[in-house]
This record gives structure tokens, C-alpha cells and sequence, in this order.
């Protein structure tokens, strides 16, 4: 566990995948980005995404074929402000908590990916140990990065020193270095990188519920430009939905994280994060009906 982190219990029983409301999701926005590094901007992006979502250039119908603007198990629950503060930040437990006591499963736009990390406690505490399917250019395994243990680049590392997930599995990775490395060694991580890449293999083989935690810069900056971190040699934006369209096992929640509006073109990267809320969304109603 964390320094500082207080050990806040809000939940008497744990409770099952089954007992959460059937074919309902939840979509909470998180605008948080006090964690980040390089540069600011990503708290704007719950805005800009649903802007996106409901400029009327297509539908929400995912092609799954779940039409996700009609489904009254789509509810948009709107944003959280989080200040600049550790309590604040701690606090998106709660708000993910809270999502999840209303029988919803959670669907949230962040925000940078600090993030992850109150949410998870907040999935743990309500399910107990899920898997997380991880898209991002990074790891986010740093042990410590600037001093912050909450930074952006860390939260994957606080969820497997505090054994919150059963297995995480990384993909588009393109940026280890020896420390991450290590990293990945230490927490048994399963990494699936750009350069050597077989999506074939990749979101096929849980064994239980699983948790999507997509950061934008997974994406290549062709497809997806408004991002903070660009990093190129990524995935296209057809390689992560055939990924997702392929996950066998029930989806439980999701965060979609890292657009920066204010480095975005013509808000074409809003528009792959919208799509990616229609077809997750999708893809979660479809597996809880
Ligand atoms: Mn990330
Ligand atoms: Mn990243």
C-alpha cells in the first residue's frame, strides 16, 4: 500500500458480477490531470468526447449491433471535477464506487491515466480481483516517477503492489526501458509489444471477467493525434476494436484516458475516443444481457 493511503472500507460484502443491474453501464467522466506529466490538457477531454459522441455525423449503434444511444441500460451519469489535491484524487474511489452501487458498470473518461488506480480499488472492492486488458504506448509500471506515486506513469505499479487484479496484460507497448523491464518482471506482467506483435493472440484467453483500461497514445498519432505523449509505431484504431470485438470473456468496466483536446486536429481524435465508448459499450451491454 501506498504511503498515506488510507485504508477507507465502504463496502460490507463484495458483491458479484451477477448482482450488478443485467445489460446496464454506467459513463462517468473524470477530469483529472494534476498527475500528469510533459503537459496538461487531458481533463478537458469528458467534454470533448461526448461532443463528439453526440454531434450527429453517425449513430450510436456499435457494430456489434447494440444500439447504445436507445439502450436504457446506458446511462450517462456526467462528470467529476477533481482538484489538484491527493484527497481529491483519492476520492475517484468513491465516484467509481458509487457507479458500481447503483448496479452500473462503470465506463469512465478520463482524465490522465493516473487514474486507473482509484478505480481499480473501487472494482476490487466491489468484485474482488479481475483481469485488466491494457492498451498504451507505456507500461505505466515506474516504481516512482518525479517523486509522485500517483503520476501518470505509475498507477499499474500501485495496483500490483496492492494485489488488486488477477492478471494484467499490456499491448502496443513500445517504450520499456531496463527499469520497466524489471518492472514487468517483478509483477509477472504479460506485455505484448509493437514490435513483435501477433493480435491474433491477444484478448482471447481470460479466464474471467475483464477490466479495459484504454490510453489513447496506444493508438499510432496518425489515428490519434491529441495526445500528450506521442509516441509513433503504434496500433490502428481497426487492430484495437478487432482486439476488443474478440474478448471472449464478460467486460466489466473500462476507462478510456490520455486525449488531449488541445493538441487534437480537427477533434479527430475525440471522434476514435467516442467510437471507442460506442463499441466498449457495446460490447458491455451485449455481454451482461
Ligand atoms: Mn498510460
Ligand atoms: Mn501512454
Amino acid at each position: 500500500t501506498v504511503k498515506g493511503m488510507s485504508s477507507r472500507c465502504y463496502h460490507a460484502e463484495t458483491m458479484s458480477v451477477e448482482k450488478l443491474k443485467a445489460g446496464a453501464v454506467g459513463l462517468i467522466g473524470i477530469r483529472s490531470d494534476a498527475n500528469s506529466t510533459f503537459m496538461r490538457g487531458v481533463a478537458e477531454a469528458p467534454v470533448a468526447i461526448r461532443r463528439a459522441l453526440h454531434n450527429g455525423s453517425s449513430s450510436l449503434c456499435s457494430e456489434l449491433g447494440v444500439d447504445v444511444g436507445h439502450h436504457t441500460g446506458f446511462v450517462d451519469l456526467g462528470d467529476r471535477v477533481i482538484g489538484s489535491n491527493v484527497e481529491d484524487f483519492l476520492a475517484i474511489e468513491d465516484h467509481v464506487g458509487d457507479v458500481l452501487r447503483q448496479g452500473l458498470l462503470p465506463l469512465v473518461l478520463g482524465g490522465d491515466h493516473a487514474i486507473t488506480y482509484p478505480i481499480m480499488r473501487a472494482i476490487h472492492a466491489a468484485l474482488g480481483p479481475v483481469n485488466v486488458l491494457h492498451f498504451d504506448a507505456h507500461p505505466d509500471l515506474y516504481d516512482d516517477y518525479e517523486g509522485n506515486p500517483y503520476s501518470h506513469a505509475s498507477p499499474f505499479a500501485r495496483i500490483l503492489e496492492d494485489g488488486l487484479i488477477k492478471r494484467l496484460v499490456l499491448v502496443g507497448i513500445r517504450t520499456l526501458n531496463t527499469h520497466l523491464r524489471e518492472q514487468v518482471e517483478r509483477f509477472g506482467v504479460e506485455v505484448h509489444e509493437m514490435k513483435d506483435l501477433d493480435l491474433g493472440s491477444v484478448g482471447n484467453d481470460f479466464d474471467g471477467p475483464v477490466f479495459i483500461s484504454f490510453d489513447m497514445d496506444a493508438l499510432d498519432p496518425a489515428f490519434a493525434p491529441g495526445v500528450s505523449h506521442h509516441e509513433p509505431g503504434g496500433l490502428a484504431t481497426r487492430d484495437v476494436l478487432t482486439v476488443i470485438q474478440r474478448v471472449t470473456q464478460p467486460v466489466i468496466g473500462a476507462d478510456i484516458v490520455e486525449l488531449n483536446p488541445s493538441r487534437d486536429i480537427n477533434d479527430m481524435t475525440a471522434m476514435v475516443a467516442a467510437k471507442l465508448v460506442k463499441e466498449i459499450a457495446g460490447k458491455m451491454l451485449q455481454d451482461t444481457e
